[in-house]
């Protein structure tokens, strides 16, 4: 079942290799078939080189069941399925532990919007969740992990007040933890991880040369972020 997604999913597995986010087997991409109620995930704890589509592991959305693959999925899922129950506009996720993401994540810290390359795929500073508590770590951790992401978008305002948004803030950071990305499918959500990375790396550069630089003008923001994203873009290729 479901062989184009389990191939777009397996590629996106390997591009987060190629865009150099993965060390070891940490990291894990997922892409959900809204339709048929199933999110296909990597397997766990398997190298990323050589992996196939057929080893792609099929779960339902509502309970997590195995619906179809020989292998156990990534120990993430829960975490993912999550995600998708939340968010219904979102079609693929991704976990890394990719390096400059992760040390903000492990700091605990917002990463600040400094400038354009941020601005142009996230629309504000990418939050940074709470840590979590002790019974949420000792029970149901990775699922937990998933809720408290969806609680920090819930509690946290955008740049005009308004509740932010997955569509336009597709990243956030795991206190003590790392980065998850989404995106309308699995390969748009590579992307947007392997932009966090960066604009990871340019903040800490930055903050490196002026350590109390603060956030980038709202309107600079509003004008990349929107030339790109929403009803007016008018960015790239029609
Ligand atoms: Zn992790």
């Amino acid at each position: 079942m479901l062989e184009d997604l389990k191939k777009r999913v397996c590629d996106a597995n390997l591009q987060l290799v190629a865009e150099g986010l993965v060390m070891k087997t940490f990291g894990n991409v997922s892409g959900i078939d809204r339709a048929a109620g199933v999110v296909v995930i990597k397997p766990s704890g398997v190298p990323y080189e050589g992996i196939s589509p057929e080893q792609m592991v099929c779960v339902a959305l509502d309970d997590g069941r195995i619906v179809e693959g020989d292998l156990r999925p990534s120990s993430d899922t829960p975490t993912h399925l999550e995600l998708y129950r939340a968010w219904k506009a979102i079609g693929g996720v991704v976990h890394t532990h990719s390096p400059w993401a992760t040390a903000w994540a492990q700091a605990r810290e917002d990463l600040p919007a400094l400038g354009t390359t941020h601005a142009d795929y996230f629309h504000g500073p990418v939050p940074c969740t709470r840590r979590l508590a002790r019974q949420e770590v000792e029970g149901d951790y990775e699922a937990n992990t998933g809720r408290v992401v969806v609680e920090t978008f819930a509690e946290r305002t955008g740049p005009g007040g308004e509740t932010i948004s997955p569509e336009r803030m597709p990243a956030v950071l795991v206190a003590e933890h790392g980065p998850f990305a989404w995106g309308p499918d699995p390969a748009r959500a590579v992307h947007n991880a392997a932009l966090l990375e960066y604009a990871a790396l340019l903040a800490a550069r930055t903050r490196t040369i002026v350590p109390a630089c603060d956030a980038m003008s709202d309107h600079l923001l509003d004008k990349h972020f929107l030339r790109k994203h929403g009803p007016g873009a008018y960015y790239g290729q029609t």
